[in-house]
């Protein structure tokens, strides 16, 4: 039997929709075996998905999706398999959230400037308590009339040279590589064809990806298209990377990335399940 690996999900913790058990639910409806949990810069959700693993037959995979500021962009790094009970891990997320809070009060008070007041408390309201993340703000913009779609708000608001747009000062790639390493993960690009670079620039950040201990890039992700798909294919095999694949599923909200959809790793691809590192009894035959 093909093994359905899901290596990049949301939940309420961050920015997704479902609860933690929901999602883990969701998947194992629509065929997931295996799942990885990976909220951005939080591990609260993984101890109620673990717990509903069992009762819905499938493998969690504890996971995180690491903020970090490279080269002036953001760049997010999944850590697969970690202990969330490392307290390096657990330090270096802490101080993310310190940031990510600092930046929300930053972005309402743009918001404001520009004419939009009381994003920052609807967008708070939306988080629930937890992280919160340009999502909110977005939601918050399209729930109150600001915007049609999240993604218009993106556009409009939220994105380099937009009235709510504040830089990133995220991890340094070789802090969120120490970091998940001392948690026993796997450091994994998260949706690399996602970012604004030529293919030089990214394979100048896949090198040194690899260099810091860097062992696998996402080559099937939810917002991959097909192009992206081949190309990040032959990026990992010529770079010397193992591949992995992710929905990045946030919630059924997203019709346009839904989980048990995704397509197969490319032949000839080596995945990252396959990693001597990987959960024994998680590998595929
Ligand atoms: P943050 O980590 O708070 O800066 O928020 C980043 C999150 O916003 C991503 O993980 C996506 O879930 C979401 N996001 C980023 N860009 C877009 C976009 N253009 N449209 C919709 N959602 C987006
Ligand atoms: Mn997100
Ligand atoms: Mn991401
Ligand atoms: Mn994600």
């Amino acid at each position: 039997m093909m093994i359905q690996h899901d290596l990049h999900s949301h939940s309420l913790a961050s920015d997704g929709t479902l609860s933690p058990a929901d999602l883990v639910r969701a998947a194992g409806d629509a065929g997931v075996n295996v799942l990885a949990l990976t909220d951005h810069d939080t591990t609260d959700g993984l101890e109620e998905a673990v717990r509903q693993a069992g009762p819905a037959g499938l493998r969690l995979i504890p996971g995180v999706e690491i903020s970090v500021s490279w080269e002036s962009l953001t760049i997010h790094i999944l850590g697969l398999n970690i202990d969330p009970h490392c307290e390096v891990l657990q330090a270096g997320l802490s101080g993310l959230r310190t940031f990510r809070d600092w930046r929300a009060t930053e972005i309402g008070r743009r918001l404001e400037r520009a004419g939009i007041p009381g994003a920052y408390a609807g967008a708070c309201e939306l988080s629930r308590g937890r992280i919160v993340s340009r999502t909110h703000f977005a939601q918050y913009l399209v729930a109150s009339g600001h915007a049609r779609s999240v993604a218009q708000v993106f556009k409009r608001f939220l994105v380099h040279g937009k009235p709510g747009y504040v830089a990133g000062q995220w991890a340094r790639l070789e802090d969120a590589l120490g970091w998940i390493a001392a948690a026993g993960g796997l450091p994994v690009i998260a949706h690399p064809a996602r970012y604004p670079m030529t293919g030089s620039k990214l394979r100048r950040l896949v090198g040194e990806f690899r260099e810091l201990g860097g062992v696998g890039m996402e080559v099937v992700s939810g917002c991959h298209s097909r192009d992206d798909i081949n190309a990040m294919a032959g990026c990992a095999r010529s770079m010397g990377l193992l591949a992995s694949r992710g929905s990045d599923y946030h919630g059924p909200e997203n019709p346009w990335v839904q989980l048990g959809q995704l397509a197969e790793l490319p032949v000839g691809c080596r995945p990252v399940w396959e990693s001597e590192d990987w959960p024994v009894n998680q590998r595929s035959s």
